[in-house]
């Protein structure tokens, strides 16, 4: 009787469309501003409208699905999973958008997590409240929180601020949940996890790599994430998002 319930067990196992090592390892990327480079600040923080479109064609071409991170569960069980990020807010991240709004399909459905700073709000180059909400409201972007001012946490004395109110303003502005923070610089140490832990239930660095499920303490945490830069190439592109 043991051997037999051992046995359906193992043909359970055997046909078990989900592979267990499929969902534990994916990429998370990182950008900034989504256009042309127009000579300030560092090129490599740009990708022009153009690339991002190819690459998430390549996405879309490849069987990807794009996750943000109220969808982290099911990472577990889609064919091959990926988390598209922004940091800090950029205006021209409504390119991104546009590239999102033409590329949805019943099949695809582009989503993308933008990290924000409620200082920031509004300041010239940067998102607008309106232009947030109409993003949010698509339900193609989750708006998450990259602190309340961008400080460097691990220098910072003022965790509570940084941390909790720029939470708390965020979704006054969306009424949706903000469970994920990016940290400023990708720094961060046990004191700021700690904290960061009241209020989130991710924590995202800018160490690069695919993400892989350890079960370590606080992995969610110290999430990694790789740059996708001005001179990433779409053959670059597809060797960092092609992790299996
Ligand atoms: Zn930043």
């Amino acid at each position: 009787m043991k051997n037999f319930f051992l046995f359906l067990l193992g043909i359970v196992i055997m046909f078990n469309p989900v592979k267990a090592s499929a969902a534990q390892k994916f990429p998370i990327l990182i950008y900034h501003s989504i256009a042309e480079y127009a000579g300030t600040g560092l090129k490599e923080l740009y990708v022009t409208p153009e690339n991002f479109e190819k690459q998430m064609i390549y996405l879309k071409e490849h069987g990807f699905t794009l996750l943000t991170f109220e969808k982290w569960e099911e990472a577990k069980k889609v064919k091959k999973p990926i988390f598209i990020t922004f940091d800090d807010g950029y205006k021209n991240n409504l390119n991104a958008f546009a590239v999102f709004q033409k590329l949805q399909s019943r099949v695809f459905k582009p989503t993308a997590t933008i990290f924000v700073i409620p200082e920031f709000i509004g300041r010239p180059n940067r998102l607008t409240k309106a232009d947030i909400k109409q993003m949010t409201n698509s339900g193609l972007i989750s708006i998450q929180s990259h602190t309340a001012s961008h400080p460097n946490l691990t220098k910072t004395d003022n965790l509570q601020y940084e941390l909790k109110d720029s939470k708390e303003k965020i979704q006054e502005l969306t009424n949706k949940k903000v469970i994920a923070l990016a940290y400023p610089y990708g720094n961060t140490n046990s004191r700021v996890i700690n904290e960061t832990k009241k209020y989130y239930l991710f924590g995202l660095t800018t160490t690069p790599g695919p993400f892989t499920l350890t079960g370590i303490k606080d992995e969610l945490f110290m999430l990694p994430r790789t740059y996708i830069k001005y001179s990433t190439t779409i053959e670059q592109f597809a060797k960092i998002v092609e992790v299996e």
